[in-house]
């Protein structure tokens, strides 16, 4: 069956007897038993819960599973990935080698530099694009298990990485492959089918798409992995609540309409910022000029809404990001409306100063914006940014003017300096 049917068709929850077409939202805390030793399918919904099931039956049908877990956030499903992947038999880490992807999404490195290595992981960053860098990096690591995680196009220089033949090297070695696909979703990428081990999503993103929720996801084939991954979830308990799971499968509803127009649009506009005079480079893998265009085209069923351009100077790619309308500056991409930000001093501001500095992730220009594109009609986001890199000269561009929020993603911490 087509991806598209997939998306579109749910079913309710097995056993409701009013015969809904949509999943009833079990919001409840427990369920009754029979007797004091008679357990039903669900008792407690820390554990499980009806609702949240039919969801991860669902990602897990549309990732190729066949265990889907979901997860109050991207991040709590990275933590537990990262658990479950060097869990020992007291499942927690302790020994172990993680190559990362260089360019990876600021919280990811954060929960990387900042637990995952500490508790005593080796971990080693490379570009993963670069397959004699993977195969090095794989022949250096001292002690197992050895996992590799990438994003594939990585968030936000979009770089494309070549999923099998990195699953196969991994293999090879004895080693597994995790890939975020949060960038495209199942929609336009199927990593385990590529031959990646699990599939990470920030289902914050396309997923929910409306963004009104956060949540996250897991899925894989493996069952002493998922075995795992379901123990520490619930254990930890960072399970998806139920009416989350409810709204993230009414947003999954729409998945493939949206991204096949948001991709659409941003083409357009990637096309439109390529001819533009203000902007040097491009990073969008639909533009034939793409490094990993061809690759794309290969492994993936579309190039997706995110792109990011630089423009040689940091005060206009501030101006530009302030001067739009209809783009709301904003830390997260996958929402039907448009987003800009700048990754350096936004979504990617909580990398370890330590890191970036010991060379461990890739350094972004600080020119760089990045743009999620939403539902809107592509002339007028076009017209809109075309207006916004008009509006000069820059020398009195300043701070921007929003007040800090109180616990910010940027931050990553209660009122902290940044970074
Ligand atoms: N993975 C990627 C690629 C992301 O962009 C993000 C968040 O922006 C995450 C994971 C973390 O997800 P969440 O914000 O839902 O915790």
């Amino acid at each position: 069956m087509h991806i598209d049917t997939r998306i579109a068709r749910f079913s309710p929850a097995p056993g409701d007897p009013h015969g809904s077409t949509s999943t009833p939202i079990y919001q409840t805390a427990t369920f009754a038993q029979e007797s004091a030793l008679g357990f039903g399918e669900f008792d407690y919904s820390r554990s499980g819960n009806p609702t949240r099931q039919a969801l991860e039956d669902k990602l897990a049908d549309l990732e190729g599973g066949p265990f889907g877990f979901a997860f109050a956030s991207g991040m709590a499903a990275i933590s537990n990935l990262m658990r479950s992947a060097f869990a020992d038999g007291t499942h927690y880490p302790g020994r172990g080698s993680l190559i990362v992807g260089a360019d990876l999404y600021g919280g990811t490195t954060r929960l990387i530099e900042r637990l995952v290595a500490p508790l005593g992981v080796g971990v080693r960053s490379v570009d993963t694009t670069d397959l004699d860098a993977v195969r090095e990096a794989l022949a250096a690591t001292r002690t197992d298990p050895t996992w590799i995680l990438l994003e594939s196009p990585s968030n936000p220089l979009l770089r494309i990485s070549d999923i099998s033949a990195v699953a196969d090297l991994a293999h090879e070695h004895g080693a597994r492959l995790a890939v975020d696909n949060t960038a495209l979703s199942p929609y336009l990428q199927n990593p385990l089918a590529l031959g990646a081990d699990v599939v990470v999503h920030s289902a914050t993103k396309h997923l929910g798409g409306h963004g009104d929720l956060t949540a996250g996801v897991l899925v894989t084939r493996d069952p002493d992995l998922a075995e795992t991954i379901g123990f520490l979830k619930n254990a930890e308990g960072t399970a998806l609540g139920p009416f989350d799971s409810w709204l993230l499968m009414r947003g999954i509803k729409t998945l493939g309409v949206r991204l096949a127009q948001e991709s659409c649009n941003a083409q357009r506009v990637a096309q439109f910022l390529q001819a533009h005079p203000a902007v040097r480079t491009v990073h969008y893998p639909g533009l034939a000029s793409h490094p990993g265009h061809d690759l794309l085209a290969r492994q993936a069923r579309g190039p997706g809404q995110l792109l990011s351009f630089e423009t040689r100077s940091p005060k206009l790619s501030q101006q530009i990001c302030e001067a739009t309308e209809l783009f709301t500056i904003a830390v997260s991409f996958g929402s039907t409306g448009s987003t800009i930000g700048m990754p350096c001093r936004m979504s990617h501001a909580s990398v370890p100063d330590q890191a970036i500095q010991a060379g461990r992730v890739a350094e972004l220009p600080g020119d760089l914006v990045r743009l999620s594109i939403g539902l809107e009609n592509p002339d007028d986001l076009i017209e809109d940014l075309g207006q916004a890199m008009r509006r000069r000269p820059l020398g009195s561009v300043g701070q921007p003017n929003r007040a800090h929020p109180i616990c910010s993603e940027s931050q990553g911490t209660f009122v902290g300096p940044i970074r």
